[in-house]
């Protein structure tokens, strides 16, 4: 079938309500463990139910913000979700009061009870109103900046349109469009700054009537972190400024010889003076080609990827009107993923395909799983997946970038590697702002440049003025709409260097660690994710300074000049 083909239906919250009071009396009622476990998986396939048409109104809308119709039916989701929440509580309630939790936990796992007693610590019936306007918080946020209309030479463009020409190789042009860019931001700062402010204020109140000092407590848990806290957290940005920030400024020093210019500017984001890399062929020649590389890859993901392009399971390329950035997004209903981006052709099409089916192919993976909780891990584990399906098709890469295959993959290293202290800045400034939740939009913008100047000190702006008032944060989705979600990605590519590394040395095993932790979906907690796939935590002493070391060996190899 289709995606357009899915029956999609709106649930009706009073029937669930009363659908829950049934399955509530039948397990309190129940008189074996057997009785209870079948109670929990009918509401399991309820739940299943409900998250597959949410996600089918979400995406429908994100392709077309325009759509009235697509707006009203992922309005009719966003407005029930708290009752949604207030509705599973209530059994979740039940179900860790259970007198067989010993024995549902045997059946499924200690992270059974782990994230039900998670869950429960992030809701009560009180915040159900504030969670409410939270929701239309993150929306006001999309549609400000899905809506930008900026002019740039005559001609008008959306963030993503705008995009290939910051990678432009001529300065001026890579220049002039940033400023384009940041005129707009500089235009809609106060809007943005004021649906911020908001957010944390009311992300704070949140936490305190939960009973929490802030929101960080919170937030970790809205995550389902049940392993580490901020203070791994804490001590792996110390080892990002102490082993990766010394490399990425050797980075910049050789990025200068290859450009042939005196000084870096923060418009100067092109790697090679001809310009990057770019994927050769038409959107639809370049999926072709991906779905040759997934046969070739391996069984498991040439079934996979041939689906996904035969039930139009994929909308990649931008256009007017579809909201900005990547995800993979999935109906459990129907066991299927769905891939959404914006191709503009550039490089990152083909990272932004690879690291998307990366997770797309571990949630079809993971579809055997018993419950709904475990199709997905948490994001740092998830963010694995896809990070190292980036680098299990780099042999695949001449397909996509022909004469220009060594090119792409020196970015690509060398930009993985450089991401790691933006994605520890972003991190570090979303602790202080739930920690200082009274600081105003400019001593956030302050905080925000003095974090640059330890995690980015090369980082110059010139006279652009916008990034200059420090408010250049305001283009992280994350920071409005998934506090807190950013960490993940270092350190899930701590882990997937190191499945890079394995691949170069077996490429069999390594193969196969992976599509075992793909099966294991979220049955399991990060930690413990990692160990399954024979990896070192990141938060491990000695991990990330092993993985930096090999990664700069590789890097000292390579003579950018000559590729
Ligand atoms: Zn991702």
């Amino acid at each position: 079938m289709k995606y357009s083909e899915l029956p999609y239906e709106r649930i009706d919250v009073e029937k669930r309500r009363n659908l829950m009071k049934e399955y509530l009396e039948k397990f309190s009622n129940a008189e074996s463990f057997n009785e209870q476990a079948n109670v929990i998986l009918d509401v399991n396939k309820q739940n299943k139910e409900y998250h597959s048409y949410a996600a089918m109104a979400s995406l429908n809308f994100s392709r077309n913000i325009y759509d009235e119709d697509a707006k009203a039916e992922k309005d009719y989701y966003d407005s029930i979700g708290p009752d949604m929440i207030e509705i599973s509580d209530l059994f979740e309630k039940a179900v860790v009061q259970s007198k067989y939790k010993d024995e549902l936990s045997k059946k499924w796992g200690e992270k059974f009870l782990i994230d039900i007693e998670t869950s429960l610590k992030t809701f009560d019936p009180k915040i159900k109103e504030m969670l409410k306007e939270e929701t239309d918080l993150r929306n006001e946020y999309t549609k400000l900046t899905a809506g930008a209309k900026i002019t740039y030479k005559g001609k008008e463009y959306n963030l993503a349109g705008l995009g290939p020409f910051h990678s432009n190789e001529d300065r001026n042009v890579r220049k002039a469009s940033i400023e384009a860019r940041f005129h707009w931001f500089s235009e809609n700062s106060e809007a943005l700054d004021d649906i911020y402010d908001k957010l944390v204020k009311l992300r704070h109140k949140i936490a305190t009537t939960l009973g929490y000092d802030n929101f960080i407590e919170l937030g970790y848990m809205r995550m389902g972190r049940s392993d580490y806290g901020p203070n791994e957290v804490a001590n792996f940005r110390k080892q990002i400024v102490n082993h990766v920030v010394p490399v990425v400024k050797k980075l910049v020093q050789k990025k200068k010889d290859i450009l042939g210019l005196d000084h870096l500017y923060f418009y100067d984001g092109i790697n090679f003076k001809e310009g990057d890399p770019k994927p050769k062929g038409s959107p639809d020649h370049l999926i072709k080609e991906a779905q040759a590389m997934y046969r070739e890859l391996s069984n498991e993901t040439g079934d996979f990827f041939d689906m996904m392009v035969e039930e139009e399971l994929m909308d990649l390329v931008n256009r007017e009107g579809k909201r900005p950035g990547g995800f993979c997004t999935s109906f459990p209903k129907y066991d299927r993923p769905y891939i959404f981006s914006n191709f503009n052709g550039t490089d990152h099409d083909i990272t932004v395909l690879t690291h998307e089916a990366g997770h797309a192919f571990q949630c079809y993976s993971s579809r055997n799983q018993p419950l709904l909780g475990y199709l997905w891990p948490t994001m740092e584990a998830a963010e694995i997946h896809s990070m190292s399906m980036e680098f299990f098709t780099w042999p695949w890469m001449h397909k996509f970038f022909k004469e220009e295959t060594d090119r792409f993959k020196y970015k690509h290293i060398a930009g993985s590697l450089s991401f790691l202290p933006y994605g520890a800045c972003v991190d570090h400034f979303q602790h202080w702002v739930y920690e200082n939740p009274e600081a105003t939009p400019k001593e956030r913008n302050q905080r925000w440049l003095d974090l640059e100047s330890i995690y980015l000190p090369d980082r110059d702006y010139d006279d652009l003025h916008f990034p200059k008032t420090g408010g250049i944060w305001q283009g992280q989705l994350h920071i409005y709409q998934m506090p807190f979600y950013y960490i993940d990605y270092t350190l899930a590519q701590t882990c997937a260097f190191q499945f890079w590394i394995k691949n170069q040395q077996d490429s069999e095993k390594a193969w196969k660690d992976y599509v075992n932790i793909c099966k294991a979906g979220g049955s399991k907690s990060f930690t413990k994710l990692v160990a399954l796939a024979g990896l070192k935590l990141p938060f491990d002493d000695g991990c990330l300074e092993d993985v930096v070391e090999h990664v700069s060996k590789w890097l000292d190899k390579v003579d950018p000049n000559k590729l």
